[in-house]
């Protein structure tokens, strides 16, 4: 972006504005305005060099008036009402000029009365140009209306200068005419290869969306046939009791995961839309993962997994939300379960470095590659590394932990080689927090 469109931009910010086309329209406007500035300021040196110094004053005005268009466009004026002012302008300034000039003498200030069409198409469109030419062609029409009865306009600058001023007024208007019609088709370019670039993006969503609905469909089927399966042979005559609980206990573990699946998906949902609404409350960080760790006791027991704790000797305190900092650590740990073997360790550290606090989660299983490193933390960003127990993975854990970890202003992250297992950590900045020795 060069000077010009970042100076542009302070007026017209690319963010304030969703369709790219209402962006070239504003962009558009904020550039006439300063060209005609320009322009009447050439008008002005013109007509202080031919005396006409009526002329002059007028320009200053209206140099003032374009440059102060565009501010009340970024003060929140409609675009519609400051490009009908911004012609209107234009007009006014043809009026006084033909007035001062001796009424329709030659084509002097004609640049003037041919940009009220030309400028209204561009900005506004067909029938506002329309409009515009009626208007022009009025103020001409009423010029020669007093000519044709007799009426004389006092000249009032030096007219032995009027073949200059002629071939000067003419050249602005070809160069006016063309900067705003280059202005306005570059921009049309620069609109429609964003709107290029916006669609592509919304088609790759759809692709996205539709894989995640077979992916979230398949997902739900096979735990729903299960529960339809186990109920159905649970209330045969033939099954004893014992085989009944354990019909319900498989019924109760495919609702858990569909459970799980629905919830993850409701958080995405809710996330996304900017309603996570973050509770921050003073926690002691060594209490919430002692606590958290005996919960998750009982699964890592069933799994085989030793889940081990390293605190640090200082109890650390930090201002963060309770319920969405646990939703980190469990995505963290339930996964090191998932993909760790049988009696290795799931070990997760505090610790505290000048400017974070740092959890990690480090296990001992299969490890990422570099190539599917990119994939984590993106949604059903799902690698190459398969759960010990066939578990599903949608990749949707660790888009949320990165959701929420960006609301919360950490740092998430993971450090790992193929077979060597997996850091997973997250830094939390240090903000209204103190360490209690
Ligand atoms: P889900 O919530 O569906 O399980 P995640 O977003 O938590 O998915 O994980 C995304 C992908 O990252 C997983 O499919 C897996 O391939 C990889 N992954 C996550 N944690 C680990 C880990 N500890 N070891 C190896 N791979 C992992």
């Amino acid at each position: 972006m060069n000077k010009f469109d970042e100076w542009i931009s302070w007026f017209v910010p690319d963010s304030a504005y969703a369709s790219p086309e209402t962006l070239r329209l504003h962009r558009l406007f904020v550039n006439s305005c300063f060209l005609t500035a320009f322009f009447a300021l050439g008008y002005c040196l013109m007509s202080i060099y031919m005396s006409g110094y009526y002329f002059a004053v007028a320009m200053v005005i209206s140099i003032v008036v374009f440059l102060i268009l565009p501010l009340l466009l970024k003060w929140g004026l409609g675009l519609v009402t400051l490009a009908n002012v911004y012609t209107a302008l234009i007009a006014v300034v043809y009026i006084c000029l033909v007035y001062w000039d001796g009424g329709i003498r030659n084509a002097n200030v004609a640049p003037w009365i041919i940009m009220l069409p030309a400028v209204a198409m561009m900005m506004q469109g067909i029938r506002a140009s329309m409009a515009w030419l009626v208007i022009s062609l009025i103020i001409v029409g009423g010029f020669a209306y007093f000519n044709f009865r007799g009426v004389r306009f006092a000249v009032r600058f030096d007219t032995s200068k009027d073949p200059l001023f002629n071939l000067l007024s003419l050249s602005g208007l070809v160069a006016i005419i063309s900067l705003i019609i280059f202005i306005s088709e570059s921009g049309k370019r620069k609109a429609q290869k964003m709107l290029e670039e916006q669609n592509k993006a919304l088609e790759r969503l759809n692709i996205e969306k539709n894989n995640f609905l077979n992916i979230v469909a398949h997902d739900l089927k096979n735990p729903l046939a299960s529960v339809r399966a186990f109920a159905e042979i649970s209330g045969y005559e033939k099954t004893t009791p014992e085989k009944r609980t354990i019909y319900l206990q498989h019924i109760a573990t495919s609702a858990d995961r569909m459970f799980e699946l629905i919830k993850n998906l409701l958080d995405v949902n809710m996330i996304e839309s900017g309603k996570m609404g973050l509770k921050p409350v003073e926690l002691c960080l060594n209490d919430l993962i002692t606590n958290y760790l005996k919960q998750a006791s009982v699964v890592a027991l069933s799994k085989q997994i030793n889940l081990v704790a390293q605190l640090p000797e200082n109890r650390i305190y930090l201002q963060t939300d309770k319920a969405r900092l646990e939703q980190i650590l469990e995505n963290f740990i339930s996964n090191g379960m998932k993909y760790s073997p049988a009696g290795s360790n799931v070990k997760v550290q505090l610790s505290d470095a000048p400017a974070y606090v740092e959890i990690c989660v480090i296990d001992a299983g299969p490890g990422i590659s570099a190539a599917d490193m990119e994939k984590l933390f993106k949604q059903y960003g799902v690698t190459s590394s398969v759960p010990r127990e066939g578990e599903n993975s949608m990749g949707l854990g660790l888009a949320i932990v990165k959701k929420i970890a960006d609301a919360f202003g950490a740092d998430v992250g993971c450090i790992s080689e193929p077979g060597k297992g997996c850091n997973f950590y997250i830094r939390l900045p240090k903000q209204a927090r103190e360490t209690i020795s």
